[in-house]
């Protein structure tokens, strides 16, 4: 059986090991069509999806209200540019900003842009309001973070596969260990700008600080005159069980990046959403996106706001989030060294002598289960907020087979 477009599962991967660039190592499954959390290939074969497109299809695949949002604006107008006015962008920016309780957003498109534009926005108002000397601004950053992939983002990467011969990097960057304020407090000086982190980091694989670090980032920023950026593009948007997971640690940050679930899993849509004293340093001319802000973007990105504005997914992925952590941490000792989690967002580390995370999402592909590995024996799982409790326990017990006929 093949899909509309006949083309079958092989013959779909050998086009892209051909014709692409090989900068992915994806499984070897075809995604052909989806709905909620469920993906179909070619030849007719479901899988649970318990990756989410690293949390951009936070409310499921083909979400009726988003495609219908997408759909209307598709007939209507698409794209302007900023040259003009288009009449979603200002819906969608009030109702993003009152979802922020912020009062300026700066609408971009992938995460990396929202993570460059924040960059510059920190610097500038280190100049401009701050009164850093001019060209020695300095933003403090996590060991271990991941936030994109443009050349000045994976300068202050650790990762060597990220950063390995891409360099010379921008200058302007320090790193210190993730989750130790004590190091993060002893890195500021006067020329220090901003403090960029990630509420809980999910490439590292979804390592959780100790709770009140947050907090205490937030009170050193604030007494020292430094922006606090919480880059909340894959923990934000409902994923942790709140709107952002600064609000479960009781953190307001100066800056929210955003950007993944924002675009509903049609449309990529991002935005550094935040107060008038530190977004309004942009000036006409200074900043900017063909893309950004655009009409199909700002009508998804509304329709998404509006999701998260009945609470609904965000209560999901507490209660779910709750089931799924309690069933994983069950299989510590049978397989799994350690779970790391909040929500509907794990991290579970597999015992290195049972194989690696990649041998485990490869044999969980085939019994169904679609998760991702990362840095080497862990796996992640983010399914859609809309997945079902019976179908969490379908990829748990599937994982748990996996650990049996592994040890
Ligand atoms: N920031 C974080 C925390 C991310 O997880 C990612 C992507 O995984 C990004 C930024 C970059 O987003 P994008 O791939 O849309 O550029």
């Amino acid at each position: 059986m093949t899909t509309a477009t006949g083309l079958s599962s092989t013959a779909a991967i050998e086009l892209v090991e051909e014709f692409g660039a090989h900068n992915y190592h994806p499984l070897p499954v075809v995604a052909a069509s989806a709905e909620g959390a469920w993906v179909t290939d070619p030849e007719g074969r479901r899988y649970l999806d318990c990756l989410a497109a690293y949390s951009a299809v936070n409310f499921g695949h083909g979400h009726p209200l988003l495609l219908a949002a997408a759909r209307d604006q598709l007939d209507r107008v698409t794209l302007t540019s900023r040259a003009f006015h288009n009449d979603r962008l200002g819906p969608f920016l009030a109702a993003l900003a009152r979802l922020a309780r912020k009062d300026m957003v700066l609408p971009m498109n992938t995460g990396a842009e929202a993570v460059e534009s924040a960059i510059k926005v920190a610097r500038a108002w280190g100049y401009r309001v701050k009164g850093v000397p001019e060209g020695r601004a300095t933003i403090i950053v996590a060991d271990g973070n991941f936030h994109g992939r443009t050349t000045t983002i994976v300068g202050f990467s650790s990762d060597p596969e990220a950063r390995n011969d891409f360099g010379p990097f921008t200058p302007g960057f320090v790193s210190v260990p993730y989750g130790d304020a004590r190091a993060l407090e002893a890195a500021i000086d006067d020329d220090t700008v901003a403090v960029l982190l990630e509420p809980i980091q999910g490439e590292a694989g979804i390592v959780v600080p100790r709770p009140g670090y947050l907090a205490e980032v937030r009170r050193l920023t604030e007494e020292r005159n430094v922006l606090f950026i919480a880059d909340e593009i894959q923990s934000g948007l409902g994923r942790t069980g709140a709107t952002f997971q600064c609000d479960n640690e009781g953190v307001v940050p100066d800056l929210y990046l955003l950007g993944k679930a924002l675009g509903g899993g049609i449309v990529p849509v991002s935005a550094v959403v935040g107060n008038t004293e530190v977004l309004g340093v942009l000036r006409p001319g200074e900043h900017g996106s063909t893309f950004g802000g655009n009409p199909l973007a700002a009508a998804v990105g509304l329709a998404v706001v509006e999701l998260l504005e009945t609470g609904e997914y965000q209560a999901r992925a507490r209660e779910l989030g709750a089931h799924l952590q309690t069933r994983l941490k069950a299989l510590v000792g049978k397989g799994v060294a350690a779970v790391r989690g909040a929500g509907l967002w794990a991290g579970v580390d597999i015992d290195p002598k049972l194989g690696t995370g990649r041998e485990v999402c490869e044999r969980l592909m085939a019994r169904g289960i679609l998760v991702k590995d990362t840095h080497g024996s862990t796996i992640r799982f983010a399914p859609p907020l809309v997945v079902t409790v019976a179908e969490l326990d379908l990829a748990v017990d599937a994982l748990a087979e996996v650990l049996a006929e592994l040890r």
